[in-house]
C-alpha cells in the first residue's frame, strides 16, 4: 500500500476542491441531471454533450477534484462503493456489459480534465472504435 503524502488529512474533501465546479452544484440539488442511478457512494447522470449513443457520467458523493485525488484520498468504503456503483450502472441500469463499453476518467490539462470533481465516463451503444484520437 503506497504511503499518503500528506498523513492527517480528512478523507472526502479535497483541501483544494472548488465548490463551485457544475458538479458541486448537481449534488447538491442547484441544477438539474438527467439521472441513471444514485446510491450512498455515488451519482450517475448523461452526460449533456454525448459522445457517443449512450454517454453516463459516474462521480462520487465525496468531494475530490480527479481520480489522482479519489485514488490517494477516499477511505475503502467511498472506493469500492463507487466502483461497484459504475460497474452497476454500465451492467444493470444501462445493459452494456455483453456488447461492451469503455470507461475513462480524465486527470489534469494534459489529460483534458473540464470539470474538477472526479467522474468516470461510460461511453457505449457503438463499434467505439480506437481508444485515443490520432
Ligand atoms: P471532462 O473533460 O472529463 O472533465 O468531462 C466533463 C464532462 O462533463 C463533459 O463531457 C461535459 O459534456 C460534461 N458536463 C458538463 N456540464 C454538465 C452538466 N451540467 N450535466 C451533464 N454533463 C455535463
Amino acid at each position: 500500500m503506497p504511503t499518503k503524502p500528506d498523513a492527517g488529512r480528512e478523507t472526502g474533501y479535497a483541501e483544494n476542491y472548488d465548490h463551485d465546479n457544475v458538479f458541486a452544484k448537481i449534488l447538491r440539488g442547484e441544477i438539474p441531471c438527467n439521472k441513471v442511478y444514485e446510491d450512498d457512494y455515488a451519482l450517475a447522470f448523461h452526460d449533456i454533450n454525448p459522445q457517443a449513443p449512450v454517454h453516463v457520467l459516474v462521480i462520487p458523493k465525496g468531494h475530490y477534484t480527479s481520480f489522482d485525488d479519489f485514488s490517494n484520498w477516499a477511505d475503502e468504503a467511498e472506493m469500492t462503493g463507487f466502483f461497484q456503483a459504475a460497474g452497476h450502472v454500465a451492467r444493470e441500469v444501462l445493459g452494456l456489459a455483453d456488447k461492451g463499453y469503455r470507461i475513462l476518467a480524465n486527470h489534469g490539462v494534459e489529460g483534458g480534465q473540464e470539470v474538477p470533481h472526479f467522474h468516470l465516463h461510460i461511453f457505449g451503444g457503438k463499434q467505439l472504435g480506437s481508444m485515443l484520437a490520432k
